[in-house]
């Protein structure tokens, strides 16, 4: 039984990261603010301290408790408020994870596994993406992401820690046995809205752009389910055990899913009309991103299981339709 510490693990992804090492036997501790968690998406099994990545005091006393792993989710990451507020991703992202190196430094923890994204490559140069693609964002908060990974490397060079990014694709779905029904506060991204279409709160989708050069002219991304997402990381730190040197590796479906796909899915999964219309093309958003996982396949043994659109529509609707009108 290892022993993980999971930074963030009341949120979204977090919640599920938590649940796959309890489901295996591990022994999880909770750090999380709670300011886009939630203490519903807290599991009885796990230790829960809350505390901000702010305070390096706290983190290093909960920290010298002894892990053998951190994994580290707590960060901000809607990309359009980046642009607008990069001062709080400095301070969150930057600072935060600064604070979390410090105290795994201090306190002898050996290994990290971090939350990184997609956004760390920028516009796409080729499709697929895999990880040799040049790294060059276009938002900040895909830049504090990769100061983050190379913050981790002069860490493994200084102090040994062995660290895994995990680059997602875009998250989406939640817990296949509906066991985590937090909602996200103020979700920005596309499955949630379109979701709150469909219980009635939006009164339509807005589709950013349907001129792009894909089969239906909607944008195309990679959704890759946060329990696949979870499971990755168990792997990625049994990796890390048992190989003894860090990884840089995505995470992603490899399959291009479109706006209007997705909808169409929804409204056939949600049994509700979801109206669209169509709105400009956002700033910053490419007309394609898929991801390559071939790395993630051959190194850590990482499949998808639920990144399928039905179930990731079907799972994320478990949790909202109790609220539908
Ligand atoms: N999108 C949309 N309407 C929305 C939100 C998103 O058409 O209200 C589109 C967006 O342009 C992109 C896809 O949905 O093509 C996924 O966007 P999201 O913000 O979820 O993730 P991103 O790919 O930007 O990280």
């Amino acid at each position: 039984m290892s022993s993980i510490l999971v930074v963030g693990g009341a949120g979204y992804i977090g919640s599920h990261v938590v649940r796959a090492f309890l489901d295996r036997g591990d022994s999880v501790t909770v750090y999380d603010n709670l300011s886009s968690g939630c203490r519903e998406n807290l599991f009885g099994e796990a230790t829960f301290v809350q505390g901000d990545i702010l305070d390096s005091a706290g983190l290093l006393g909960l920290a010298r408790a002894g892990f053998d792993a951190l994994i580290h989710l707590a960060a901000f990451k809607a990309a359009g408020e980046s642009m607008v507020a990069p001062e709080k991703y400095s301070v969150n992202n930057i600072c935060g994870t600064i604070n979390i190196l410090n105290a795994a430094s201090e306190a002898g923890i050996p290994r990290i596994v971090f939350s990184s994204t997609a956004a760390v490559y920028g516009s796409p140069h080729r499709i697929p993406m895999d990880e040799t693609h040049p790294t060059d964002p276009i938002n900040y908060y895909g830049f504090t992401k990769l100061e983050i990974e190379r913050l981790l490397g002069w860490y493994e060079r200084l102090r040994g820690i062995r660290f895994a990014a995990l680059r997602y694709f875009n998250a989406a779905g939640y817990d296949a046995a509906g066991r985590i029904n937090g909602l996200e506060r103020n979700p920005q991204n596309l499955l949630p809205l379109v979701m709150e279409v469909a219980i009635g709160v939006r009164p339509f989708l807005s589709i950013f752009g349907n001129d792009y050069d894909t089969p239906d002219g909607t944008g195309v991304r990679d959704y890759v389910h946060v329990s696949d997402l979870a499971d990755g990381h168990v792997r990625a730190y049994d990796f890390l055990v048992s190989q003894n040197r860090s990884l840089t590796v995505n995470l992603g479906s490899e399959k291009g899913i479109s706006v209007q796909s997705m909808v169409d899915v929804a409204r056939r999964v949600t049994g509700k009309p979801i109206p669209v219309r169509i709105a400009a093309r956002r700033p910053g958003d490419s007309a394609v991103i898929v991801a390559s996982s071939g790395k993630a396949a051959d190194v850590l043994g990482w499949k998808p299981k639920y990144s399928d659109c039905e179930t990731l529509v079907a799972s994320t609707w478990n949790v909202y339709r109790d609220l539908a009108n």
